[in-house]
Protein backbone atom coordinates (compact mmCIF):
# COMPACT_ATOMS: atom_id res chain seq x y z
CA UNK A 1 0.00 0.00 0.00
CA UNK A 2 1.12 3.43 -1.09
CA UNK A 3 0.14 7.21 -0.44
CA UNK A 4 0.34 9.16 -3.51
CA UNK A 5 0.24 12.48 -3.88
CA UNK A 6 -1.10 14.14 -7.51
CA UNK A 7 0.43 17.89 -8.14
CA UNK A 8 -1.63 19.66 -10.83
CA UNK A 9 -5.56 19.92 -10.88
CA UNK A 10 -5.76 20.55 -14.61
CA UNK A 11 -7.80 18.18 -17.26
CA UNK A 12 -5.08 15.09 -16.87
CA UNK A 13 -4.76 15.24 -13.35
CA UNK A 14 -8.67 15.34 -12.85
CA UNK A 15 -8.54 12.08 -14.80
CA UNK A 16 -5.82 10.79 -13.04
CA UNK A 17 -7.29 11.25 -9.19
CA UNK A 18 -10.10 9.43 -10.03
CA UNK A 19 -8.36 6.40 -11.91
CA UNK A 20 -6.29 6.47 -8.72
CA UNK A 21 -8.93 6.61 -6.37
CA UNK A 22 -11.11 3.22 -8.50
CA UNK A 23 -7.88 1.50 -8.51
CA UNK A 24 -7.62 2.35 -4.51
CA UNK A 25 -10.80 1.10 -4.08
CA UNK A 26 -10.61 -2.08 -6.73
CA UNK A 27 -7.37 -3.15 -5.28
CA UNK A 28 -6.12 -1.35 -2.15
CA UNK A 29 -3.18 -0.46 -3.93
CA UNK A 30 -3.07 3.66 -2.74
CA UNK A 31 -3.99 3.64 0.72
CA UNK A 32 -4.42 7.61 0.09
CA UNK A 33 -4.67 9.62 -2.47
CA UNK A 34 -4.01 13.43 -2.12
CA UNK A 35 -4.11 16.47 -4.23
CA UNK A 36 -2.12 19.70 -4.23
CA UNK A 37 -2.37 22.41 -6.99
CA UNK A 38 -1.21 26.07 -7.60
CA UNK A 39 -4.93 26.93 -7.50
CA UNK A 40 -6.76 25.53 -4.45
CA UNK A 41 -10.48 25.38 -5.84
CA UNK A 42 -9.74 23.68 -9.30
CA UNK A 43 -8.14 20.69 -6.51
CA UNK A 44 -11.26 20.93 -4.37
CA UNK A 45 -13.53 20.25 -7.89
CA UNK A 46 -11.41 17.68 -8.59
CA UNK A 47 -12.05 16.43 -5.37
CA UNK A 48 -15.62 16.73 -5.54
CA UNK A 49 -15.99 15.03 -8.88
CA UNK A 50 -14.18 11.96 -7.50
CA UNK A 51 -16.45 12.32 -4.26
CA UNK A 52 -19.80 12.21 -6.32
CA UNK A 53 -18.74 9.41 -8.53
CA UNK A 54 -17.13 6.95 -6.32
CA UNK A 55 -18.16 8.33 -2.88
CA UNK A 56 -14.10 8.83 -2.72
CA UNK A 57 -12.59 11.27 -0.13
CA UNK A 58 -9.63 12.97 -1.38
CA UNK A 59 -7.88 15.96 0.69
CA UNK A 60 -6.13 18.80 -1.11
CA UNK A 61 -3.61 21.42 -0.16
CA UNK A 62 -2.17 24.43 -2.17
CA UNK A 63 1.63 24.73 -3.47
CA UNK A 64 3.28 26.46 -5.99
CA UNK A 65 5.65 24.14 -7.23
CA UNK A 66 8.39 26.22 -7.79
CA UNK A 67 8.63 27.10 -4.04
CA UNK A 68 11.00 24.42 -3.34
CA UNK A 69 10.69 25.03 0.36
CA UNK A 70 6.86 25.26 0.68
CA UNK A 71 6.95 21.91 -1.56
CA UNK A 72 9.14 20.26 0.80
CA UNK A 73 7.16 21.16 3.53
CA UNK A 74 3.75 19.88 1.82
CA UNK A 75 5.78 16.74 1.32
CA UNK A 76 6.90 16.27 4.91
CA UNK A 77 3.26 17.06 5.60
CA UNK A 78 1.41 14.65 3.68
CA UNK A 79 4.30 11.95 3.46
CA UNK A 80 3.42 10.36 0.22
CA UNK A 81 5.69 7.44 -1.31
CA UNK A 82 5.22 8.61 -4.51
CA UNK A 83 4.27 12.55 -6.34
CA UNK A 84 2.81 11.83 -9.51
CA UNK A 85 3.58 15.08 -11.49
CA UNK A 86 0.70 16.34 -13.78
CA UNK A 87 1.40 19.75 -13.30
CA UNK A 88 3.26 21.50 -16.41
CA UNK A 89 7.16 21.04 -17.94
CA UNK A 90 8.39 23.44 -15.91
CA UNK A 91 8.10 21.97 -12.73
CA UNK A 92 9.51 18.73 -13.56
CA UNK A 93 13.19 19.80 -12.21
CA UNK A 94 11.82 21.39 -9.22
CA UNK A 95 9.33 18.53 -8.38
CA UNK A 96 12.46 15.97 -8.58
CA UNK A 97 14.55 18.42 -6.88
CA UNK A 98 11.93 17.70 -3.78
CA UNK A 99 11.31 14.19 -4.30
CA UNK A 100 15.40 13.95 -3.58
CA UNK A 101 15.10 15.86 -0.50
CA UNK A 102 12.18 14.37 1.21
CA UNK A 103 12.84 10.91 -0.02
CA UNK A 104 10.01 10.68 -2.33
CA UNK A 105 9.55 8.16 -5.78
CA UNK A 106 8.54 10.17 -8.44
CA UNK A 107 6.26 9.92 -12.12
CA UNK A 108 5.58 12.35 -14.32
CA UNK A 109 3.83 12.33 -18.13
CA UNK A 110 5.89 14.98 -19.83
CA UNK A 111 9.71 15.39 -20.08
CA UNK A 112 11.50 19.19 -18.62
CA UNK A 113 11.64 22.29 -20.49
CA UNK A 114 12.33 25.54 -19.99
CA UNK A 115 9.93 28.69 -20.37
CA UNK A 116 11.87 30.79 -22.48
CA UNK A 117 12.79 28.07 -24.70
CA UNK A 118 10.30 25.66 -26.41
CA UNK A 119 12.47 22.88 -26.36
CA UNK A 120 12.34 19.62 -24.53
CA UNK A 121 14.85 17.06 -23.99
CA UNK A 122 15.18 14.79 -21.47
CA UNK A 123 18.73 15.47 -20.96
CA UNK A 124 18.07 17.96 -17.83
CA UNK A 125 15.91 14.75 -16.27
CA UNK A 126 18.51 11.82 -17.05
CA UNK A 127 20.93 13.95 -15.43
CA UNK A 128 19.17 13.07 -11.91
CA UNK A 129 19.96 9.17 -12.76
CA UNK A 130 22.97 8.54 -10.15
CA UNK A 131 21.19 10.88 -8.02
CA UNK A 132 18.01 9.00 -7.66
CA UNK A 133 19.92 5.55 -7.67
CA UNK A 134 22.18 6.59 -4.76
CA UNK A 135 18.98 7.82 -2.94
CA UNK A 136 17.04 4.08 -3.50
CA UNK A 137 14.47 6.41 -5.21
CA UNK A 138 12.62 5.80 -8.56
CA UNK A 139 11.64 7.96 -11.40
CA UNK A 140 9.85 6.90 -13.93
CA UNK A 141 9.34 9.84 -16.75
CA UNK A 142 6.45 10.06 -19.38
CA UNK A 143 4.09 8.05 -18.19
CA UNK A 144 1.21 9.44 -20.32
CA UNK A 145 -0.20 8.15 -23.74
CA UNK A 146 2.23 9.71 -25.91
CA UNK A 147 4.84 9.42 -24.09
CA UNK A 148 3.71 6.54 -22.62
CA UNK A 149 1.73 3.80 -23.89
CA UNK A 150 3.25 4.05 -27.06
CA UNK A 151 6.67 3.24 -25.60
CA UNK A 152 5.34 0.71 -23.66
CA UNK A 153 3.30 -0.78 -27.17
CA UNK A 154 7.09 -1.02 -28.85
CA UNK A 155 8.59 -2.87 -25.73
CA UNK A 156 5.75 -5.00 -25.72
CA UNK A 157 6.07 -5.80 -29.57
CA UNK A 158 9.73 -6.32 -29.79
CA UNK A 159 8.93 -9.00 -26.37
CA UNK A 160 6.04 -10.92 -28.17
CA UNK A 161 5.74 -9.58 -31.58
CA UNK A 162 8.58 -9.67 -33.90
CA UNK A 163 12.99 -10.37 -33.15
CA UNK A 164 13.89 -6.83 -34.59
CA UNK A 165 11.91 -3.51 -35.06
CA UNK A 166 13.55 -1.61 -37.81
CA UNK A 167 11.10 1.29 -38.61
CA UNK A 168 8.61 2.85 -35.85
CA UNK A 169 6.19 4.92 -36.74
CA UNK A 170 3.94 6.50 -33.91
CA UNK A 171 0.56 8.17 -35.07
CA UNK A 172 -1.52 10.00 -32.74
CA UNK A 173 -5.70 10.40 -33.97
CA UNK A 174 -8.06 12.30 -32.71
CA UNK A 175 -10.94 12.28 -34.99
CA UNK A 176 -13.40 14.29 -32.69
CA UNK A 177 -14.39 17.37 -32.11
CA UNK A 178 -14.92 19.47 -29.12
CA UNK A 179 -17.27 22.10 -30.49
CA UNK A 180 -15.13 24.89 -30.35
CA UNK A 181 -13.76 27.29 -32.95
CA UNK A 182 -10.55 26.87 -31.49
CA UNK A 183 -9.07 24.72 -28.33
CA UNK A 184 -6.00 22.53 -27.76
CA UNK A 185 -6.86 19.25 -25.40
CA UNK A 186 -4.42 19.18 -23.32
CA UNK A 187 -2.85 22.72 -21.86
CA UNK A 188 -2.58 25.43 -24.40
CA UNK A 189 0.70 26.84 -23.95
CA UNK A 190 2.21 23.49 -24.09
CA UNK A 191 0.72 22.09 -26.93
CA UNK A 192 1.49 25.30 -28.78
CA UNK A 193 4.97 24.95 -28.30
CA UNK A 194 5.11 21.18 -29.13
CA UNK A 195 2.82 21.69 -32.63
CA UNK A 196 4.90 25.24 -33.91
CA UNK A 197 8.20 23.45 -33.31
CA UNK A 198 10.35 22.65 -36.31
CA UNK A 199 9.93 19.19 -37.09
CA UNK A 200 12.43 16.52 -36.22
CA UNK A 201 12.80 12.64 -37.25
CA UNK A 202 15.55 9.89 -36.28
CA UNK A 203 17.21 7.60 -39.31
CA UNK A 204 20.16 5.80 -39.36
CA UNK A 205 21.33 7.26 -36.04
CA UNK A 206 21.15 10.64 -36.90
CA UNK A 207 18.35 13.29 -36.46
CA UNK A 208 16.71 15.06 -39.87
CA UNK A 209 15.11 18.30 -39.02
CA UNK A 210 11.91 19.55 -41.11
CA UNK A 211 10.61 22.73 -40.98
CA UNK A 212 7.25 22.61 -38.86
CA UNK A 213 4.22 20.62 -40.47
CA UNK A 214 5.85 20.42 -43.63
CA UNK A 215 5.54 17.09 -44.25
CA UNK A 216 1.90 14.85 -44.45
CA UNK A 217 0.74 11.63 -45.26
CA UNK A 218 -2.91 10.14 -45.03
CA UNK A 219 -3.90 7.31 -43.40
CA UNK A 220 -6.82 5.16 -43.07
CA UNK A 221 -7.71 4.21 -39.54
CA UNK A 222 -10.08 1.55 -38.23
CA UNK A 223 -13.01 1.34 -36.19
CA UNK A 224 -14.76 3.50 -38.88
CA UNK A 225 -12.44 6.51 -38.37
CA UNK A 226 -11.45 6.55 -41.87
CA UNK A 227 -8.57 8.70 -44.05
CA UNK A 228 -7.37 11.24 -42.06
CA UNK A 229 -4.26 13.83 -43.18
CA UNK A 230 -1.28 13.28 -40.31
CA UNK A 231 1.80 15.73 -40.13
CA UNK A 232 5.17 14.62 -38.95
CA UNK A 233 6.46 16.53 -35.42
CA UNK A 234 8.80 15.80 -33.53
CA UNK A 235 7.65 13.82 -29.78
CA UNK A 236 9.68 13.10 -26.70
CA UNK A 237 9.66 9.55 -26.85
CA UNK A 238 11.47 9.53 -30.16
CA UNK A 239 14.59 10.93 -28.11
CA UNK A 240 14.61 7.69 -25.44
CA UNK A 241 12.93 5.01 -27.92
CA UNK A 242 15.81 5.82 -30.32
CA UNK A 243 18.27 4.90 -27.69
CA UNK A 244 16.47 2.28 -25.99
CA UNK A 245 15.37 -0.18 -28.99
CA UNK A 246 18.10 -1.93 -30.10
CA UNK A 247 18.84 -2.14 -34.34
CA UNK A 248 16.12 1.00 -34.97
CA UNK A 249 16.82 2.54 -37.98
CA UNK A 250 13.99 4.94 -38.60
CA UNK A 251 11.61 6.66 -35.82
CA UNK A 252 9.42 9.37 -36.96
CA UNK A 253 5.96 10.59 -35.07
CA UNK A 254 2.83 12.10 -36.61
CA UNK A 255 -0.10 13.86 -35.74
CA UNK A 256 -3.50 14.63 -37.35
CA UNK A 257 -5.09 18.13 -37.28
CA UNK A 258 -7.57 19.49 -39.17
CA UNK A 259 -7.78 22.32 -41.63
CA UNK A 260 -9.48 24.44 -39.68
CA UNK A 261 -7.04 24.18 -36.71
CA UNK A 262 -4.39 24.97 -38.92
CA UNK A 263 -5.51 27.98 -40.05
CA UNK A 264 -6.29 29.08 -36.78
CA UNK A 265 -2.83 28.48 -36.10
CA UNK A 266 -0.89 30.58 -39.02
CA UNK A 267 -3.44 33.40 -38.51
CA UNK A 268 -2.18 33.21 -34.25
CA UNK A 269 1.85 32.65 -35.70
CA UNK A 270 1.28 35.40 -38.47
CA UNK A 271 0.64 38.09 -35.96
CA UNK A 272 2.89 37.27 -33.11
CA UNK A 273 0.83 35.52 -30.65
CA UNK A 274 2.15 31.81 -30.46
CA UNK A 275 5.66 33.79 -29.77
CA UNK A 276 7.66 33.18 -26.32
CA UNK A 277 9.57 35.98 -25.83
CA UNK A 278 7.97 38.95 -23.66
CA UNK A 279 6.76 42.08 -25.49
CA UNK A 280 5.73 45.29 -23.81
CA UNK A 281 2.02 46.39 -23.95
CA UNK A 282 0.87 49.48 -22.04
CA UNK A 283 3.61 49.52 -19.93
CA UNK A 284 3.57 45.68 -18.76
CA UNK A 285 5.78 42.61 -19.89
CA UNK A 286 3.71 39.76 -21.14
CA UNK A 287 4.53 36.98 -23.17
CA UNK A 288 2.30 36.77 -26.47
CA UNK A 289 1.65 32.38 -25.75
CA UNK A 290 0.80 33.04 -22.41
CA UNK A 291 -1.94 35.71 -23.06
CA UNK A 292 -3.30 33.41 -26.14
CA UNK A 293 -3.89 30.14 -23.58
CA UNK A 294 -5.59 32.51 -21.30
CA UNK A 295 -7.56 33.49 -23.76
CA UNK A 296 -8.55 29.89 -24.93
CA UNK A 297 -10.90 27.21 -23.78
CA UNK A 298 -9.40 25.24 -20.57
CA UNK A 299 -9.00 21.39 -21.72
CA UNK A 300 -10.36 20.45 -18.28
CA UNK A 301 -14.00 22.01 -19.75
CA UNK A 302 -13.98 20.48 -23.29
CA UNK A 303 -15.93 17.03 -22.04
CA UNK A 304 -19.00 18.16 -22.31
CA UNK A 305 -18.96 18.85 -25.59
CA UNK A 306 -16.48 16.06 -27.38
CA UNK A 307 -17.43 13.85 -29.72
CA UNK A 308 -15.96 10.91 -31.82
CA UNK A 309 -12.93 9.51 -30.97
CA UNK A 310 -8.89 8.78 -30.74
CA UNK A 311 -7.04 6.39 -32.24
CA UNK A 312 -3.53 6.44 -30.96
CA UNK A 313 -0.70 3.56 -31.99
CA UNK A 314 2.55 2.50 -33.14
CA UNK A 315 3.06 0.74 -36.54
CA UNK A 316 6.31 -1.87 -35.86
CA UNK A 317 8.25 -2.91 -39.21
CA UNK A 318 11.02 -5.62 -38.63
CA UNK A 319 11.72 -8.96 -38.62
CA UNK A 320 10.40 -12.17 -37.47
CA UNK A 321 12.02 -15.70 -38.17
CA UNK A 322 14.19 -14.14 -40.68
CA UNK A 323 11.16 -12.52 -43.05
CA UNK A 324 10.29 -9.17 -42.86
CA UNK A 325 6.80 -8.72 -40.80
CA UNK A 326 4.81 -5.59 -39.42
CA UNK A 327 2.30 -4.87 -36.97
CA UNK A 328 -0.03 -2.24 -36.23
CA UNK A 329 -0.56 -1.69 -32.01
CA UNK A 330 -3.09 0.49 -31.16
CA UNK A 331 -6.39 2.13 -28.70
CA UNK A 332 -9.66 3.86 -29.64
CA UNK A 333 -10.88 5.82 -27.26
CA UNK A 334 -14.47 7.50 -27.22
CA UNK A 335 -14.71 11.24 -26.07
CA UNK A 336 -18.73 10.76 -24.80
CA UNK A 337 -17.67 7.41 -23.30
CA UNK A 338 -14.66 9.12 -21.06
CA UNK A 339 -16.90 11.84 -19.87
CA UNK A 340 -19.78 9.95 -19.03
CA UNK A 341 -17.07 7.88 -16.98
CA UNK A 342 -14.63 10.96 -15.33
CA UNK A 343 -16.37 13.86 -16.67
CA UNK A 344 -13.23 14.73 -18.86
CA UNK A 345 -12.57 14.23 -22.57
CA UNK A 346 -10.33 11.52 -24.24
CA UNK A 347 -7.04 13.00 -24.34
CA UNK A 348 -7.06 14.00 -20.46
CA UNK A 349 -8.41 10.24 -20.14
CA UNK A 350 -5.52 8.96 -22.61
CA UNK A 351 -2.92 10.71 -20.69
CA UNK A 352 -4.57 10.42 -17.09
CA UNK A 353 -4.82 6.08 -17.18
CA UNK A 354 -1.47 5.64 -17.86
CA UNK A 355 -0.18 8.07 -15.15
CA UNK A 356 -2.25 5.95 -12.60
CA UNK A 357 -0.86 2.43 -13.83
CA UNK A 358 2.60 3.63 -13.96
CA UNK A 359 2.10 4.98 -10.33
CA UNK A 360 0.52 1.57 -9.18
CA UNK A 361 3.15 -0.73 -10.86
CA UNK A 362 5.98 1.20 -8.78
CA UNK A 363 3.16 1.45 -5.59
CA UNK A 364 2.97 -2.55 -6.20
CA UNK A 365 6.37 -3.37 -6.85
CA UNK A 366 6.16 -4.58 -9.89
CA UNK A 367 8.07 -2.07 -11.55
CA UNK A 368 10.63 -0.88 -8.99
CA UNK A 369 14.15 0.22 -9.56
CA UNK A 370 15.86 2.76 -8.01
CA UNK A 371 17.14 5.05 -10.85
CA UNK A 372 15.26 7.44 -13.58
CA UNK A 373 13.34 5.51 -16.30
CA UNK A 374 11.30 5.52 -19.30
CA UNK A 375 8.69 3.19 -19.71
CA UNK A 376 10.06 0.92 -23.01
CA UNK A 377 12.90 -0.29 -20.32
CA UNK A 378 10.48 -1.71 -17.99
CA UNK A 379 8.20 -4.69 -18.43
CA UNK A 380 5.29 -3.97 -20.86
CA UNK A 381 3.18 -7.29 -19.80
CA UNK A 382 2.05 -5.85 -16.67
CA UNK A 383 1.15 -2.46 -17.63
CA UNK A 384 -0.53 -3.84 -21.22
CA UNK A 385 -2.84 -5.72 -18.80
CA UNK A 386 -3.89 -2.56 -16.58
CA UNK A 387 -4.79 -0.76 -19.85
CA UNK A 388 -7.02 -3.55 -20.41
CA UNK A 389 -8.80 -3.68 -17.11
CA UNK A 390 -8.86 0.04 -16.26
CA UNK A 391 -10.17 1.68 -20.07
CA UNK A 392 -7.82 1.74 -22.43
CA UNK A 393 -8.37 -1.70 -24.36
CA UNK A 394 -5.53 -2.17 -27.31
CA UNK A 395 -5.63 -4.09 -30.44
CA UNK A 396 -2.85 -5.68 -32.36
CA UNK A 397 -2.77 -6.28 -35.84
CA UNK A 398 -0.88 -7.90 -38.15
CA UNK A 399 0.02 -5.73 -41.50
CA UNK A 400 1.43 -6.27 -44.98
CA UNK A 401 5.22 -4.93 -44.50
CA UNK A 402 4.94 -4.44 -48.11
CA UNK A 403 2.76 -1.76 -47.92
P1 LIG B 1 -3.67 21.91 -17.46
O1 LIG B 1 -3.16 23.23 -17.86
O2 LIG B 1 -5.12 21.58 -17.61
O3 LIG B 1 -3.31 21.66 -15.91
C1 LIG B 1 -2.05 21.94 -15.37
C2 LIG B 1 -2.20 22.08 -13.87
O4 LIG B 1 -0.91 22.32 -13.31
C3 LIG B 1 -3.09 23.26 -13.45
O5 LIG B 1 -3.98 22.85 -12.43
C4 LIG B 1 -2.08 24.28 -12.95
O6 LIG B 1 -2.53 25.12 -11.93
C5 LIG B 1 -1.03 23.36 -12.37
N1 LIG B 1 0.22 24.10 -12.21
C6 LIG B 1 0.86 24.87 -13.13
N2 LIG B 1 1.94 25.43 -12.58
C7 LIG B 1 2.00 25.00 -11.29
C8 LIG B 1 2.87 25.23 -10.22
N3 LIG B 1 3.94 26.05 -10.34
N4 LIG B 1 2.62 24.63 -9.05
C9 LIG B 1 1.54 23.83 -8.88
N5 LIG B 1 0.66 23.58 -9.87
C10 LIG B 1 0.89 24.16 -11.06
O7 LIG B 1 -2.77 20.83 -18.20
P2 LIG B 1 -3.16 19.32 -18.60
O8 LIG B 1 -3.85 18.69 -17.45
O9 LIG B 1 -3.78 19.35 -19.93
O10 LIG B 1 -1.70 18.68 -18.76
C11 LIG B 1 -0.96 18.30 -17.60
C12 LIG B 1 0.38 17.71 -18.02
O11 LIG B 1 0.16 16.55 -18.81
C13 LIG B 1 1.23 18.65 -18.89
O12 LIG B 1 2.57 18.57 -18.46
C14 LIG B 1 1.10 18.09 -20.29
O13 LIG B 1 2.21 18.37 -21.09
C15 LIG B 1 1.00 16.60 -19.96
N6 LIG B 1 0.38 15.80 -21.04
C16 LIG B 1 0.98 14.62 -21.39
C17 LIG B 1 0.43 13.84 -22.40
C18 LIG B 1 1.00 12.51 -22.71
O14 LIG B 1 0.35 11.73 -23.44
N7 LIG B 1 2.16 12.13 -22.24
C19 LIG B 1 -0.77 14.27 -23.13
C20 LIG B 1 -1.39 15.48 -22.60
C21 LIG B 1 -0.80 16.20 -21.61
P3 LIG B 1 -3.61 26.29 -12.16
O15 LIG B 1 -4.91 25.57 -12.07
O16 LIG B 1 -3.36 27.25 -11.08
O17 LIG B 1 -3.32 26.84 -13.55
Amino acid sequence: MAKILIIGAGGVAGVAAYKCAEAAQKTGVFDSVALASRTLVRCEAVAANVRKRLGYDIPVFQVDADDAPALCELLRRVRPDIVLNLALPYQDLHIMDACLACGVNYVDTANYEPRDTAKFEYKWQWAYRERFQEAGLMALLGSGFDPGVTNVFAAWGLRHKLDAIHVLDIIDCNAGSHGQAFATNFNPEINIREVTARGRYFEHGEWVETDPLSWAMEVDFPDGIGKKRCYLMFHEELESLSINLPGLRRARFWMTFSESYLNYLRVFESVGLTGIKPVSFRGAEIVPLQFLAALLPDPASLGRHSSGKTCIGDVLTGLKDGAKACCYIYNICDHARCFEETGSQAISYTTGVPAMIGAKLMAEGVWRKPGVWNLEQLDPDPFMENLNQYGLPWQCVDRDPAQ
